[in-house]
């Protein structure tokens, strides 16, 4: 299980490409997501599934090159912003680079349309490894949720 906390310290080169991307606020939802128990709680509990709360971020981030992306950023809707969190962002360093290694970490935001836009990406490993854990307008947008938590989360 990967953190924001982990993410923003993942890749120190990256920081300063970011520092450069202009981000949006699009919006945010709550999710109820069923998740499956591990074995032992399944007994004691008496049930396979727990519904969990989620808050679901998206954003629109422009980089100095002009472009512009979505991305999106799923984690429990805590003050501090600790627990799971899941990234997406639609840009195709993401795709190649990012998303077999943050789906392996179960850090990758997955639903019907991002599986569509990925598609072997999710399983296929990057030919070039590197230490590239997020693109970014990714890491742009998290830097950015971190930094106003308490406004994305108010
Ligand atoms: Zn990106």
């Amino acid at each position: 299980m990967l953190q924001i906390q982990d993410l923003l310290g993942a890749d120190p080169g990256r920081q300063a490409k970011a520092s450069g991307c202009k981000v949006e606020f699009l919006g945010k939802r709550y999710e109820l997501k069923p998740e499956t128990l591990p074995d032992h709680l399944k007994n004691s509990l008496r049930r396979s599934q727990v519904n969990t709360y989620y808050i679901v971020f998206k954003f629109k981030v422009t980089s100095d090159t002009g472009h512009t992306h979505q991305v999106i950023i799923r984690t429990y809707p805590r003050a501090d912003l600790s627990g799971p969190v899941q990234v997406y962002c639609d840009c195709q360093d993401f795709k190649f680079r990012c998303a077999y290694q943050m789906n392996s970490s179960g850090a990758l935001f997955r639903s019907s349309g991002t599986d569509v836009k990925l598609g072997e990406a999710i399983m296929t490993p990057p030919k070039k490894k590197g230490s590239i854990v997020l693109c970014k307008h990714a890491l742009a947008a998290l830097q950015e949720l971190n930094l106003n938590k308490s406004i994305y989360l108010g």
